[in-house]
């Protein structure tokens, strides 16, 4: 078993990102801008936009944050939207989700310009996506191809099975292992709640990506011998033994599951830092279009 090792490959991602903002430093051109929107002061989001934001400054790129109350009301958070794709400074932008329940998701989704829709949630972007056409990638399934890119797996011709079907992770995955571009070529099959024979099929998988959000769900009875696993999942567990008083958990059983896998993405520090290297990729294309 070898590591799919996030932590080993978004650094290398970075330092490549790093390189190349001396470069247009260089030259006298422009730094590229990320902006990122958070609503709230919840856990885990404030802890994603800090690590976004930490990861801007890393390579050099320009940051900023936008603190907004959860009360926000829609309204407002839409005419900050309106203020962000005008603003000329900033590159791209993401807003940060979850979002309170009383804001609608996909019309502050929609209202992201898709040129600054570094996220890649807008239908712009994932429709273009879908015909193969430069765009930029929703951040996590960017990662995940970076992933195995790097760390040089074969997909071509192999069977693949994402497990999940959300408009972030599951579904955006599934088109791109299935599209004629490597990695991809694979041969895809998408599972979700719904789905009778699970283990049936799971057990045929090549290649397996998890993005369910049920923690350590997969067990080794569900994946065949030799298998790549590819694990999205990140759950706070509590535990008082840790300064923090959390652990992080995937959605793979992961001390059982190893063994038997020729690659496997580990949580913490597999996915997570290469969603946060694809967001930087994204903007770097971001300031070059402009
Ligand atoms: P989500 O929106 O909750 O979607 C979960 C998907 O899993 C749904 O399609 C659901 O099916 C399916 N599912 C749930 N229970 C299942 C079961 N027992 N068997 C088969 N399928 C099942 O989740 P998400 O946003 O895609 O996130 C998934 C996980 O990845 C979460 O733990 C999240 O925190 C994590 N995540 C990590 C990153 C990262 O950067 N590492 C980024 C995004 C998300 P239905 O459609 O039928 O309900």
């Amino acid at each position: 078993m070898q590591l799919l090792d996030g932590k080993i490959t978004s650094d290398q991602i970075k330092e490549e990102l790093k390189n190349k903002v001396e470069a247009i430093k260089a030259k006298g051109g422009k730094i590229p801008h990320l902006a990122a929107v958070l609503v709230g002061d919840s856990g885990a989001a404030v802890t994603y936009v800090n690590a976004k934001v930490k990861a801007c400054e890393l390579v050099g790129f320009k940051s900023t944050l936008v603190k907004l109350p959860d009360t926000i009301s829609e309204a407002d958070l839409l005419s900050k939207v309106a203020e962000l794709n005008a603003d000329k400074d900033i590159d791209g932008y993401i807003v940060q989700l979850p979002l309170p329940k009383h804001i609608d998701e996909h019309k502050v989704t929609e209202a992201i310009s898709p040129d600054k829709d570094v996220d890649g949630f807008h239908p712009t972007s994932l429709g273009r996506m879908v015909l193969n056409l430069p765009t930029y990638l929703p951040a996590t399934p960017y990662g995940i191809m970076q992933l195995l890119e790097r760390n040089g797996i074969e997909t071509a011709g192999k069977h693949c099975v994402v497990m999940g079907r959300s408009h972030i992770v599951g579904s955006p995955m599934s088109i791109l292992m299935a599209r004629n571009t490597n990695p991809g070529n694979a041969t895809v099959t998408i599972v979700h709640s719904r789905t009778k024979n699970l283990k049936e099929l799971t057990l045929q998988a090549d290649i397996l990506i998890v993005a369910i959000g049920k923690p350590e769900f997969v067990t080794a009875d569900m994946v065949k011998e030799g298998a790549v696993v590819v694990d999205v999942g990140i759950h706070r567990i509590d535990d008082a033994s840790k300064k923090s008083g959390f652990r992080l958990l995937g959605d793979v059983k992961f001390d059982e599951v190893a063994p038997k896998t020729s690659y496997i993405s580990p949580v913490p520090g597999g996915v997570g830092p290469m969603t946060i290297a694809s967001l930087l990729m994204n903007t770097l294309q971001a300031a070059a279009l402009k």
